[in-house]
């Protein structure tokens, strides 16, 4: 049995020139595979019957989700997260755990407590992540912005593969609520891609897991896949056979529970320590935070190997050195009540899946904050000892899987791709709200997808014409304690006796786990959509279309920036050239003239930092280049 992480090191040889010549061969672009990470994102591709990671422009597998605007550029990945502490305000990141979210929601107003970057509520209630570029301030959703790190996978792909890439699988935390999905959709449509299919993270990792151990595997083997990542939490139990059917019977999970709350902890404990020692509060100084937090998760990853890290900041505040040591003990201690979470997730995900512990065959561990000792310790304890399965690579398993599946979706004729089947199923219960504030399930949650069901309604008074259908996700009884996914209006009931009037309400839910509910009035056959766009938190399809033309926008200017940027290098030459001509001592008194001339004047120019046009730097650049190598002829 090879396992997965040996594979990635033998595909790894292989050459890009190599690569091309075979992609070249089958035609057409291959889709692609892209984890869409809180911290990192990684993108993979299948051809010629193996999954290469493919690495960035910096030869890494995973790629920061970091987004920075400076006064010149737009940076993403570890450009961007290189440069935090010189512009912590316009360095964007952890985004994931804002998108399709609400602005008024707890759990964003706590995050972005800590964020160093403005988050604003916008119209309907969308948070809009504030930056300044080039003086101007500007406003993004959390949709551009990671569009714009899809957009860098993209490209990553593109530059391995040669050629333009269009179709990919996206993975999304199980856990996600429609609305997330959506906006993680929306995000891939503004960077140009065609979702083939949005997979969830969990199930991309057992295909991974499946697709390695296909060969070994006889019968049926229950799985759990453990997902612990940078700001998700996301647990399932899945049947794998050897027939490469992969069904999952039960997810769990939250979306806001990862490594980054870990970091959090010890931040606040580095406060707490800072105020008994200096009596000074740092809460709200960003810049220190934001040090405090980068040293803080470097800290953490130490504590995975050794027993004590220290954290140590020149300078924090107020001219302060600030350094202190964390045990492992007290890493663990901070974060207990996390770590409880997950293994209550896990049981509640067998109990759902109608299993027991003695049922699992075995553990599969995804996700960076996998790598915690505690972690898995208790993941061991609960299992009675078992031996946990890490023969997989935490980081790259979503993505692995991810091109697995975007493989079978675009035709691929591999026999163990052809005859993979995969079930999902949807994480939380759709309901619809009936008088009363009650949530009435029309979808439980883990029913199989894609699923369609049928309810009848009646009306609730006399002569009743028209009724609001609010459309909501969750498991709580009432209807508001619930996730609003949408509502909209049915009108034109024929007046009647109350519960005379039913309507029908057809719920679906897609592959990708998205929702749609009609509503027909059965006496009429008059029928109404929820189309998503129509409740107020989500883009529009202008938006969309408004973003992707300025993401092409950015694109322009971005290449604007580079050709300016290389012209001012190449003014730059010539000046040095000219200035070690002048001093060889070797021209004419009368050309030493026009060129110290030409080279103070070019300097006065270059030093009143006024930004030019190319073409006059293009032109001052020849000048002097002409002026440099043939000054007898001028
Ligand atoms: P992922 O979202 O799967 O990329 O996981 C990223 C998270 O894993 C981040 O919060 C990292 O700090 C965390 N992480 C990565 N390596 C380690 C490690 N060795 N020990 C603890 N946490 C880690």
């Amino acid at each position: 049995m090879v396992s997965l992480h040996q594979r990635f090191i033998l595909t790894l040889h292989i050459s890009v020139r190599t690569y091309r010549a075979m992609a070249n061969v089958g035609g057409g672009a291959p889709a692609i595979g892209i984890d869409l990470g809180t911290t990192y994102s990684c993108v993979a591709v299948w051809k010629h019957n193996r999954i290469e990671i493919i690495p960035n422009d910096q030869g890494n597998r995973t790629t920061p989700s970091w987004v920075a605007f400076t006064n010149t550029e737009q940076l993403v990945s570890d450009g961007a997260k290189n440069q935090i502490t010189k512009n912590p305000a316009n360095t964007l990141f952890n985004v994931k755990r804002l998108i399709g979210r609400r602005f008024s929601e707890a759990m964003v107003q706590d995050d972005i407590k800590l964020l160093p970057y403005r988050v604003i509520q916008g119209p309907n209630d969308m948070p809009k992540i504030m930056v300044t570029q080039m003086e101007n301030e500007q406003q993004f959703s959390t949709e551009e912005i990671s569009s714009m790190i899809l957009k860098k996978m993209k490209e990553v792909a593109e530059a391995y593969v040669g050629q333009t890439v269009k179709n990919a699988v996206i993975t999304v935390p199980a856990y996600f609520n429609d609305s997330q999905r959506q906006a993680t959709k929306d995000a891939a449509t503004i960077a140009g891609l065609n979702v083939l299919r949005m997979i969830n993270e969990p199930t991309a990792a057992a295909i991974a897991y499946g697709i390695d151990n296909m060969l070994g595997l006889t019968g049926k083997r229950n799985v759990v896949v453990f997902d612990l990542g940078g700001g998700t939490f996301d647990v399932s139990i899945l049947t794998i056979d050897e027939v490469g059917k992969f069904e999952v019977k039960a997810v769990a999970g939250d979306t806001h529970l990862g490594g980054e709350d870990f970091d959090n902890r010890m931040v606040d404990y580095c406060v707490e320590e800072f105020k008994k020692k200096y009596e000074m509060d740092l809460t709200g100084k960003k810049r220190a935070l934001g040090r405090l937090k980068a040293e803080c998760e470097k800290a953490k990853r130490v504590l995975s190997y050794a027993t004590q890290a220290s954290v140590e900041l020149e300078l924090l505040h107020k001219g302060i050195d600030f350094s202190m040591t964390f045990s492992r003990a007290k890493f663990e201690e901070l974060n207990m009540s996390y770590f409880t979470k997950c293994i209550e997730q896990l049981e509640s995900c067998l109990a759902d899946a109608n299993m027991t512990k003695g049922n699992v065959e075995e553990v599969i561990l995804v996700g960076g904050s996998t790598r915690i000792p505690k972690v898995q310790l208790m993941l061991q304890e609960f299992f009675g000892g078992k031996e946990l399965c890490k023969n997989i690579n935490p980081d790259e398993a979503v993505a692995y899987g991810a091109a697995v599946m975007a493989a079978k979706l675009s035709g691929d004729t591999t026999k163990m791709i052809k005859e993979m089947m995969v079930y999902d199923v949807t994480p939380l219960s759709l309901g619809i709200e009936t008088k009363g504030d009650i949530m009435t399930v029309v979808i439980g949650r883990n029913t199989r997808v894609p699923v369609k069901k049928t309810h009848n309604f009646v009306t609730s008074e006399d002569n009743q014409t028209v009724t609001r259908m609010a459309v909501y996700q969750g498991e709580r009884s009432k209807s508001t304690d619930n996730y609003l996914m949408g509502s909209f209006t049915v009108s034109g009931i024929p007046p009647a006796p109350k519960g005379v009037s039913v309507i029908e309400a057809c719920s679906e839910i897609d592959d990708n786990g998205i929702l749609t509910v009609t509503a027909k009035i059965v006496s009429t056959g008059r029928t109404e959509k929820l189309t998503v766009n129509n409740y107020g938190g989500r883009l529009s399809k202008q938006d969309v279309d408004k973003m992707m033309k300025d993401a092409e926008k950015f694109k322009v200017e971005d290449q604007q920036f580079k050709r300016k940027a290389q012209a001012y290098n190449g003014l730059d030459d010539c000046i040095y050239h000219l200035r070690k001509k002048i001093r060889s001592n070797d021209v004419p008194p009368k050309d030493l003239k026009n060129m110290q001339y030409a080279l103070a004047e070019t300097t006065r120019w270059l030093s009143n930092g006024r930004v030019a046009e190319l073409e006059e730097i293009e032109r001052r650049k020849k000048y002097l280049y002409l002026l440099s190598r043939f000054p007898f002829q001028k």
